[in-house]
């Protein structure tokens, strides 16, 4: 039996299941237990109060820290039919009063309120009034001074709660996991401990890597143009550095924007702004940059510098992928960046305990860098999770890169830094070794050592890169300040002697993160019309993974189109007819054909459809004539440039067409019986209920496969 509360997901937000803690969170408070919910960032924490608050009588107040995240948060809820309003400073006096007589009316399921409120006269008038149920505290570390994000006004909220007659159930919300930070939101909201409910961290769509000893401009100019059309973040570590790099990229003629603690607040919220829209899809900034960013459809994440610890790495890593698609996380690692995080740490007014346990946490965000384990399991065991186990896909769990002996290019690095009596940088060392006619190395008499101008076939700029790789794996290591000098490690001694050698691996390359995809596309351009019509930032009307299901999907019913993950009763009402007009508009020009099912009147009979392009060799025919080669559904997709989604749907309309195909061969063995079972169970040739009643791994395509091959479809 369906709960009443996996109904409303289902009805309103278009899922199907909870994510991990969601049901037992909202159980919790349904029985009126004061609860904290822990869960990583993109876990999906807004559910766990949105559901109990259709369910409540009264309404929930919703204490939120980020003006500009509420009026987002708001319309979302708007658009999935839920009615909800917010006040903060931006509001003026007479809307704030309209809206909050609405809340003590009963108008609003949910009142999202900026802590700073809390201490207003006109709030705390009304809140004599007004039935609330439930309070909900998110990002609720911000109560903690040991938290990374302190708010003094958050510390209102106890006294708030208090005040409220007849006590709300309250719930407190963060993806923080320290001990000392859940230990005080227990204390100061008065939540038992035993009502902490914890999930595991883990963010199974989420790629991480670590790439060192690279140059790392480049690096970042290729992965943008190869992936100009997904957002991401690019982190650095200094208002400096993203000066730079955002005047690097807009040279290199990208479209960036940027983000730090130094810009107005008007070219700030403009910024933040033009990205949550997607009218650019880069952002290079700070750390002060991303608590606001609820933005789901953020596909990559570059830190250019090491972040100060693995908690803020993993926070802002974590805005990717919100939306569930698969998403990467790069660190461009370089030990030289270490002493930017030491300095600010230094130069902090912290204690020397606290300073000494910000060095400790550094470091192990370092060994992060250096790791040869799989890094989503480095990053959960930090966590304490003891249990995790290898990714398999992260950079580490993947790295099949051949590698080559490069001992003796090291060698005469070791021994040029030698006889520089290792008191000089990487730029200078490496115009020695290139043999430059710099001035200043004739002042020091370097030209006559017997490494200057050694490695004069390669560019300055190759050993420099050379010389990163070098200190990366820790045979150099940078010492002093901010202009670094580089030392010899005992690492490096062996490999001087011809006791060692040194194994270079090949560079990492930029990959493509998402296909291209033409349906996709159509759609996302839809979506980003809509989108500014009314207003509000694109994935408020959809996520991209439900664009991207759609476009896999091709619905063309209000059921089929219901099937879809996000898709909840209003937005199909609201976008059903206008994207579904699109996607048969789509499939009409490539002669594919959409879903079958029988309460389907709007579409006519494949065979008629197929015509709709007169084509000689049509491309689906390409397709299989590549097939019939022995070519895998990837290898046709890369040959032709295509995506492996459209290469199913070829050999699918090949099929509908009689044409021989395999089917087998698509069917993982390990799977058939699963899928055998849930074919069963579901008692259906819909693909989704199917799908739901399988593990996640198990791929539309395998299912349609094995009802082709069983002839379940007609
Ligand atoms: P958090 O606040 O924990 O960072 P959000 O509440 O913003 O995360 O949710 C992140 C994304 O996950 C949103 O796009 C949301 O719609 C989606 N989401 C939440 N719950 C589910 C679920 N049960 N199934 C699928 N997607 C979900
Ligand atoms: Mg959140
Ligand atoms: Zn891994």
């Amino acid at each position: 039996m369906m709960s009443e509360a996996q109904k409303l997901l289902n009805t309103y937000f278009g899922y199907n299941e909870f994510r991990p803690g969601q049901e037992q969170i909202i159980k919790r408070l349904l029985q009126g237990q004061d609860t904290v919910g822990i869960m990583p960032t993109g876990g999906g924490k807004s559910i766990c109060y949105q559901i109990p608050a259709m369910m409540f009588s009264g309404v929930t107040l919703v204490i939120s820290p980020l003006i500009s995240l509420m009026k987002d948060q708001v319309d979302e809820l708007e658009k999935q039919g839920i009615p909800a309003t917010f006040i903060n400073s931006s509001i003026p006096d007479e809307t704030v009063r309209a809206r909050l007589d609405g809340a003590v009316q009963g108008v609003y399921r949910l009142l999202y309120v900026a802590p700073e409120r809390l201490s207003s006269p006109m709030f705390q008038r009304v809140l004599d009034q007004m039935d609330v149920a439930l309070v909900a505290v998110d990002e609720a570390h911000c109560i903690s001074q040991w938290g990374h994000d302190f708010r003094p006004s958050y510390r209102l909220i106890h006294d708030m709660i208090n005040y409220i007659p007849g006590k709300p159930v309250v719930v407190a919300l963060t993806a923080t996991a320290t001990p000392k930070v859940t230990e005080d939101i227990c204390e100061l909201l008065t939540i038992d401990d035993q009502g902490v409910v914890l999930t595991g961290f883990g963010r199974e769509n989420l790629y991480f890597q670590v790439i060192k000893g690279q140059a790392k401009d480049p690096f970042i100019a290729d992965y943008i143009n190869k992936n100009k059309a997904q957002s991401g973040i690019i982190y650095a570590a200094t208002r400096k550095e993203v000066e730079r790099l955002h005047q690097f990229l807009m040279t290199n003629g990208f479209n960036a924007g940027k983000y730090h603690a130094g810009l107005s607040e008007a070219e700030r919220n403009d910024n933040q702004e033009r990205f949550l829209y997607d009218d650019i899809t880069v952002m290079v900034a700070t750390s002060a940059f991303g608590m606001g960013i609820d933005k789901s459809n953020v596909r990559y994440i570059i830190h250019n510098n090491i972040p100060r610890n693995i908690e803020s790495y993993y926070q802002e890593a974590g805005r990717a992928g919100r939306d569930g698609e698969d998403s990467e996380c790069i660190l461009l690692f370089s030990p030289q960046d270490i002493h930017i995080q030491k300095f600010l740490i230094d130069q902090s007014d912290m204690d020397d305990e606290r300073k000494q346990q910000e060095y400790d946490k550094l470091q192990k965000m370092i060994g992060y860098g250096h790791t040869e384990m799989c890094l989503e399991q480095y990053i959960l065991t930090y966590f304490g999770e003891s249990d995790a186990v290898p990714c398999g896909h992260c950079g580490n769990c993947r790295d099949d890169r051949e590698a080559v002996d490069v001992t003796r290019e090291a060698q005469m690095v070791f021994s040029c830094v030698t006889r520089m009596r290792q008191k000089f940088g990487k730029l200078f060392i490496a115009k020695v070794l290139t043999g430059s006619s710099d001035k200043k190395i004739q002042s020091f008499g370097f030209n006559q050592l017997s490494t200057y101008g050694i490695l004069r076939d390669e560019t300055q700029s190759q050993v420099s890169e050379f010389i990163d790789f070098l200190t990366a794996e820790e045979y150099l290591q940078p010492t002093g300040g901010s202009y670094p000098v580089l030392v010899l490690t005992s690492k490096a001694v062996p490999v001087l002697k011809g006791d060692a050698h040194v194994w270079k691996k090949e560079s990492v390359q930029a990959k493509q993160l998402v296909a291209d995809d033409a349906l996709f596309e159509r759609l996302r351009q839809l979506r980003k019309d809509i989108a500014e019509s009314e207003k509000v930032p694109p994935y408020v009307i959809f996520s991209d993974q439900s664009l991207r299901e759609m476009s896999a999907q091709l619905p063309a019913t209000n059921e089929q189109f219901l099937q879809i993950k996000g898709v909840g009763r209003q937005k199909l009402d609201y976008y059903g007819s206008t994207f579904m007009k699109t996607i048969a508009a789509y499939c009409e020009e490539h002669a594919i054909s959409q879903q079958q099912d029988q309460t389907s009147h709007y579409k006519e009979a494949p065979t008629q459809r197929k015509q709709g392009k007169s084509n000689d060799n049509p491309s689906h025919h390409e397709t299989y004539q590549l097939y019939q080669n022995g070519l895998s559904v990837q290898d046709i997709a890369d040959k032709r440039g295509l995506s492996a989604k459209t290469i199913e749907k070829h050999l699918l309309t090949c099929d509908e067409e009689g044409l021989n195909i395999d089917w087998s061969n698509f069917i993982n063995p390990d799977n058939e019986v699963l899928i055998a079972a849930a074919v069963k169970e579901a008692d259906t040739e819909r693909l989704r209920p199917i799908k739901d009643l399988l593990p996640e791994h198990v791929e539309y395509f395998e299912i349609q496969a094995y009802m082709r091959k069983h002839k379940q479809v007609t």
